[in-house]
């Protein structure tokens, strides 16, 4: 037993990078069962666990294959008396083992160590920094969300992270959590979505148990709260909230938090909550640009073993420009469709496959529809798009609206200009450039493109 161990770490050491395999390999231990059939391989802690499970156990069941003559069992468990951070009553059977053979019942083996179970973290494994996509929109929040995960509660504190749906904002705070464990696995961290937060509240209020609730919360190292325009309205949750934010920023306490707005935009929240998210840093998180979309969809596709041709991720990264969800969607459609028929996927199956969303996006988006969303939105009649006058206040929104127009139809220059009172390709080129260079420069400009982006794709 123990020669096979020694024999599969120096395989691992060959086969990976020194930081991996100290991270993952070397921190397991082995154990053997007298039987002679059954192995047990022992993690310090359940985020150690998932991961040399999703990423390591079957090429050490191979290794296993290759070095006994009979059928050996793998056992992966955890080495963890799990530390209550909550006052929800867990099940008891909440996954701490995790075995090859479920037929087994293995016992997790008792522990000298404190780890917190990476459960009631409720972070999800599978959204790392690793499979995040970096390009123009996100690179500012990623970078940020690293430093944070770095020097948690000393970089930025809170770190507030906001931009609209399906971009990326929970995949990044999950991905911020795992990696303070991968440095510091005894770091007490919690996810929370603001809806189970508010929960929480409810159940504390109903149980009379604020106690229980406050010492759970404050005993964090790391709170990841997200979605907090839930918090909208509801006063006690902001009111305990406001506390625990104090208590745990006073105590260097890393709180890091998303949004679907900017933090001033928030409906319902007070005042001195939301001048609190000042304290820290706030980065924006913006719908990907094409090839990012691409870059996307390639690495999506790759993590699932699918063949990808430029084509088609093109084709799909062309048709759904708003959210990286609904890209992730349209490739599901596509390969869901290419099972069933029984072909691979190329350019007119994935084309047949999308028929509804590529026609239906089509079909929205006018230069008629853009006009009368941004003019609405500015306050200025739709006649101002295709008339001569030059005063700011309706200049600066006819040039939001040529830019809009040609990030989100096929139109050419000078349909553009055709469709704003016949002028030249030039002008609505100087436009755009004009608008790229303010959303840069304004805050207010460039959230006003973001939302209008967002209503006329609705
Ligand atoms: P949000 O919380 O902002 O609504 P999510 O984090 O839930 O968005 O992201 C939606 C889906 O898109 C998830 O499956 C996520 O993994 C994926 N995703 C978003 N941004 C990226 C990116 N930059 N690279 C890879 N996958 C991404
Ligand atoms: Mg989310």
């Amino acid at each position: 037993m123990s020669q096979f161990w020694t024999d599969c770490l120096a395989r691992f050491e060959t086969e990976l990078p020194a930081q991996q395999f100290n991270a993952w390999i070397k921190t397991l231990r082995v154990e053997a069962d007298e039987s002679g059939q059954r192995l047990r391989l022992i993690a310090p802690n359940g985020f150690i666990l998932r991961w040399v499970r999703d990423r390591y156990l079957g090429r050490i069941e191979e290794l296993a294959r290759q070095f006994f003559p009979g059928p050996m069992n793998i056992d992966l468990v955890i080495d963890a008396n799990p530390v209550a951070i909550t006052d929800t009553p867990e099940p008891t059977s909440s996954i701490v083992v995790a075995s090859v053979d479920k037929r087994s019942s293995s016992n997790p083996a008792p522990s000298a160590d404190n780890y917190p179970d990476y459960e009631k973290t409720r972070l999800n494994a599978e959204f790392t920094f690793d499979n995040l996509v970096t390009g123009r929109s996100n690179d500012l929040a990623r970078a940020a969300a690293q430093q944070v995960a770095a020097n948690p509660g000393i970089s930025y504190n809170p770190l507030f992270i906001y931009g609209g749906v399906g971009l990326g904002k929970t995949h990044l705070v999950h991905a911020l959590g795992n990696e303070v464990l991968r440095h510091a696995p005894e770091k007490v961290i919690r996810y929370i979505h603001a809806e189970d937060y508010y929960s929480d509240v409810v159940r504390a209020f109903q149980q009379k148990s604020f106690d229980i609730f406050k010492r759970a919360y404050r005993s964090l190292d790391v709170l990841l709260v997200d979605d907090i325009q839930f918090f909208n309205g509801k006063a006690r949750t902001q009111e305990e909230f406001f506390y625990v934010f104090n208590a745990l920023v006073e105590a260097k306490k890393q709180i890091v938090i998303t949004c679907d707005t900017y933090p001033k935009d928030i409906q319902g929240l007070e005042e001195r909550l939301i001048s609190r998210f000042d304290w820290g840093l706030t980065v924006q998180i913006e719908p990907p640009e094409l090839e990012m979309r691409v870059a996307i969809l390639k690495k999506k596709a790759e993590s699932e073993a699918i063949a990808l041709g430029d084509d088609v991720a093109f084709l799909i990264a062309k048709n759904l420009r708003s959210n990286v969800r609904e890209l992730e969607g349209a490739l599901k459609k596509v390969l869901a469709f290419s099972r069933f028929h029984g072909k691979e996927i190329g350019l007119e199956l994935a084309k047949e496959a999308l028929k509804d969303i590529i026609g239906a996006h089509n079909r929205q988006i006018t230069l008629d529809l853009i006009q009368k969303t941004v003019a609405d939105y500015y306050k200025i009649k739709v006649a101002d798009m295709f008339s001569q006058k030059r005063t700011r206040a309706i200049a600066r929104p006819r040039q939001v609206a040529m830019w809009l127009a040609r990030d989100l139809t096929p139109h050419s220059l000078p349909e553009i200009g055709d469709a704003f009172g016949g002028r030249d390709h030039t002008t609505v080129m100087h436009a755009c450039r004009t608008i790229n260079d303010l959303r840069v420069k304004e805050h207010q400009l460039n959230h006003d493109v973001l939302v209008l982006s967002q209503t006329i794709k609705a």
